[in-house]
């Protein structure tokens, strides 16, 4: 069978700390703040490699995606699991947390590696793409109205997988909403096939995407247009942030990301509150100045391009508005 080109893209990331470094062209000192070799794995799509101009460490995505010395910063409250995920796994690849919804974990990979993934640590099931169990689960589980394909990424798998995953969530009549969690468009949006788009155009049931964007240097041309094409085939699509010191967390910033993409028809649902995952301090900015910010927002945005500022907080029955 011919390997899509999304693959190939793929296989063409960047997954070593010299070879990004040398296509950075960095000099010595920056080099010397590389962690070379991070705990969690270093992985960056060749588009954004491209898109960060050379020989800086402080635009906004090499922050979010070169792995730091200072990640192996201690700090009381940074911790492996901050959100408790691990108690509310149901099946092995179901995380059954709030009413109604629950997610999904498809898979433990991703198109690119973010320092602050707040899942970095998560024991994802080394098992084959098959969700019996799981399937099994939600058809029982009749107070269910929502299903939420996360991970990891779940547009790492192939369309073969997903389609099976989704024709059968799409049999399930108490499934009203079969949601997307996703950064894949964002490194690799030639992932938008038209197979893939067919996919989706069979099913009964709405689909949401949440895409998951930081910055607004994040986005091109090429990546509206396959969120577009998205959009043409009925998908609603959102947008979640994390807020992150010096990438984010300044007016200007906040402002360009969500005009800009609302302008793409596409809104902002989330901006989250750092979860506190060990090797993320340097991430942290505190809540006060995220309310400052948001409340500046208000002022100067419509509310559909202002997102709810929230926070996981482990064991509450939503996510927290602050
Ligand atoms: C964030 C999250 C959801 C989705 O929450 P919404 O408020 O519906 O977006 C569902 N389950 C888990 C475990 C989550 O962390
Ligand atoms: S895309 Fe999401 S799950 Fe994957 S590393 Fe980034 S934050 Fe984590």
């Amino acid at each position: 069978m011919d390997i899509p080109l999304w693959r190939k893209i793929q296989k063409e990331s960047f997954s070593k700390i010299s070879e990004i470094s040398d296509f950075l062209q960095l000099d010595e000192s920056n080099n010397k703040k590389l962690l070379e070799k991070p705990s969690f794995r270093f992985l960056l799509p060749r588009r954004i490699a491209e898109k960060i101009p050379k020989n800086n460490l402080s635009c906004p995505l090499s922050k979010q995606f070169l792995p730091l010395k200072e990640e192996l910063i201690k700090k009381q409250g940074f911790i492996s699991d901050p959100t408790c995920d691990a108690i509310f796994q149901k099946e092995e690849k179901i995380l059954h947390k709030y009413q109604g919804r629950l997610l999904l974990i498809t898979t433990g990979a991703c198109a690119m590696n973010c320092r602050f993934c707040f899942r970095q640590n998560f024991s994802y099931p080394q098992t084959k793409p098959i969700f019996e169990r799981e399937l099994a689960y939600i058809k029982q589980e009749s107070s269910l109205h929502e299903v939420i394909l996360s991970g990891g990424d779940p547009l790492s798998l192939s369309d073969e997988t997903l389609q099976k995953i989704l024709q059968a969530l799409d049999a399930i009549d108490h499934i009203q909403i079969i949601r997307f969690h996703t950064r894949f468009p964002i490194g690799i949006p030639e992932r938008i096939t038209p197979s893939f788009l067919e996919i989706l155009s069979r099913l009964k049931k709405q689909i949401i995407f949440v895409i998951h964007a930081n910055h607004a240097n994040e986005f091109d041309q090429d990546i509206f247009q396959a969120l577009k094409s998205l959009r043409l085939h009925n998908v609603q699509m959102l947008m979640h942030t994390v807020l992150l010191k010096g990438i984010n967390d300044d007016l200007t910033s906040l402002k360009n990301l969500f005009l800009t993409v609302s302008a793409n028809g596409i809104f902002p649902y989330y901006l989250h509150q750092l979860d506190q995952v060990e090797g993320t301090t340097h991430f942290y900015t505190p809540i006060k100045k995220g309310l400052f910010l948001i409340d500046e927002l208000r002022k100067i945005l419509p509310g559909y391009a202002t997102p709810r500022y929230v926070q996981e907080i482990p064991n509450a029955p939503y996510k927290t508005i602050l």
